[in-house]
């Protein structure tokens, strides 16, 4: 591979503005696009050069995607983001965060922690914001593209490579993509045998490279409290939906044995990311109701499971609620002589669905067209997911007939389902005898060993290539999830389509999202290139020597 070609395209892909989630992206695309057709492949060849807008983006952002067709219909997709997160972490250093040339000289030594400073004097790092996280991965698949369409008869297949925006929000690029994705496979006859994502990789002490064969999945369960309000001069009138909650919170909050387990690998255990009462200002009583979510990192169980277990937990904590109470009441009547009432509350809980099914028994049709109006407004519309999805759930129960102080678990927006090439798939087996080699190769050539993980656990859009229990999350996912379907889906069964297993093989990238991002220079210059391109060509089964 021609190393100034590649350093250009960094260079380049690196300078353009792309923050996520914002109207630069749309340059972006422009860009990629631009540096594509100087190509003499694409200026010969432009039907092969396609954009492809995202149905409905209010950034009018497009996927680029470039197909380079050799002989055969095997195809290898290579695709990766070119969004990046914002670069006000840069503070002064802010005007160099897109140049890869001179914001190593700018950045002051005195702030840089201990790590970047020895990398950054080693001369052997290349910095700025997406230099690593990820358009260094974009540059290395243009330039190997560039190389291999100089002769694209000596291919058996085809590579297509796909850029695509928004992976750091939502990942709207990718799920926008799917479909675009299965009709060109349609229409080209193009038989997708793996997608290489280059999201930036990390070494081990070790000295072993880690390389990784899906992705971890990701939930945000919403778990709504309803209390009953009392005034705050007696208290134990009632019960207090922030009790609940911070009994819900202290309970799954970093509790290992809330994670996921996939053999003997375990995922972070759940986190909670927001946590408020319904209450707009402030009054004397005590609140109605209280909400908050939580980070569910999955390997392997599919949502009811996960739904089966906050149920289970949910209706232990409201327990533990009503017995603090309790315990409390007791010990105010034996020191004030009082004769306060114990709470007999029993423990509620319902999922979403069941919910709607109480509501809906008792309303009817009326109601589910006031919940539809509700879902569809502008005020919805425009609220964030996580707020939204609770919004609705406070709607939903204003059509309950059951008042009782109850817990409701929702899900909220993103998923990212867990996926991993474990030989299920029909494609699997020719991925991991592909992975296999490489590893072989990667001793040979370089000297480094590379550890196959099962997982990448730093979300990715490989969560959309492939599906592992897609009947679930139709059966279980969807009707727990409010926005379904009106703000936020994913393509599900065009994904089942799809069906391609993935790979993150990228380059070697440290402090992602940090003004300290940084990509190695001898890695990616050197080494990714040969790993890259052995590996395209083992799946494509031709030899790369
Ligand atoms: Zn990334």
């Amino acid at each position: 591979m021609d190393v100034s070609r590649l350093l250009f395209f960094l260079k380049t892909l690196v300078a353009c503005p792309s923050t996520t989630d914002t109207h630069e992206e749309a340059g972006m695309y422009r860009e990629i696009t631009k540096l594509l057709s100087e190509m003499e492949y694409f200026r010969a060849n432009p039907q092969n050069l396609m954009l492809h807008p995202i149905p409905g983006d209010k950034h009018g952002r497009a996927a680029v995607a470039a197909l380079l067709e050799g002989k055969g219909s095997r195809t290898v997709i290579l695709s990766g983001h070119y969004d990046v997160v914002d670069t006000i972490d840069y503070g002064p250093f802010q005007k160099h965060a897109l140049d890869i040339d001179t914001l190593g000289k700018a950045l002051d030594p005195s702030a840089l922690p201990a790590d970047a400073l020895d990398d950054l004097n080693s001369g052997g790092w290349i910095f700025g914001r997406g230099a690593a996280d990820m358009k260094a991965g974009l540059a290395l698949f243009m330039s190997l593209i560039e190389q291999m369409s100089q002769r694209p008869d000596d291919i058996n297949g085809s590579i297509l490579f796909l850029a695509v925006p928004d992976e750091e929000t939502n990942s709207a690029g990718m799920t926008g993509s799917v479909e675009f994705l299965t009709r060109l496979s349609r229409n080209r006859g193009l038989e997708y045998v793996c997608l290489v994502d280059s999201e930036p990789c990390t070494f081990n002490s070790d000295g072993s490279y880690n390389m990784y064969t899906g992705s971890i999945g990701k939930m945000l369960p919403l778990i709504y409290c309803f209390g009953r309000e009392a005034h705050a001069r007696e208290p134990f009138e009632g019960i207090n939906p922030n009790l609940i909650m911070s009994e819900i919170i202290r309970e799954i909050e970093g509790n290992p044995l809330l994670s996921d387990r996939y053999g003997d690998i375990f995922t972070m255990p759940p986190v909670n990311l927001k946590a408020m009462d319904l209450r707009d200002g402030y009054s004397i009583s005590t609140p109605s109701a209280s909400a908050c979510c939580f980070n569910m990192l999955t390997y392997r169980r599919p949502p009811g499971e996960i739904i089966s277990v906050l149920k289970e937990t949910a209706a232990r904590c409201f327990a533990r609620a009503v017995d603090t109470i309790n315990t409390r009441i007791a010990k105010y009547n034996s020191c004030s002589g009082g004769t306060i009432k114990e709470l007999a509350w029993l423990p509620r809980v319902y999922t979403y669905d069941e919910l709607y099914a109480v509501c809906i028994k008792k309303h009817g049709s009326a109601m589910e067209s006031q919940m539809k109006d509700f879902l569809e407004s502008r005020a919805v519309r425009d609220m964030d997911w996580r707020d939204a999805t609770i919004s609705i759930i406070n709607q939903l129960h204003s059509f309950c007939p059951d008042r009782a102080p109850k817990i409701i678990i929702a899900l909220a927006p993103p998923y990212y389902p867990h996926v991993t090439t474990d030989g299920r798939s029909p494609g699997d087996g020719d991925v991991l005898k592909a992975v296999d080699l490489l590893q072989e190769y990667s001793i040979s050539e370089f000297g480094i060993p590379i550890k196959v993980n099962r997982f990448f656990d730093g979300i990715s859009d490989l969560s959309y290539c492939s599906i592992q229990d897609a009947g679930n999350v139709i059966n279980e996912f969807k009707p727990n999830m409010p926005l379904w379907g009106h703000s936020y889906s994913i393509p599900v069964e065009e994904i089942k389509r799809l069906n391609v297993p993935g790979v993150i093989l990228g380059p070697w990238g440290k402090d992602l999202h940090k003004y300290t991002e940084r990509l190695n220079k001898d890695f990616y210059l050197r080494i990714a290139p040969g790993l890259l391109k052995y590996f395209v060509y083992a799946l494509l089964g031709m030899d790369a020597g």
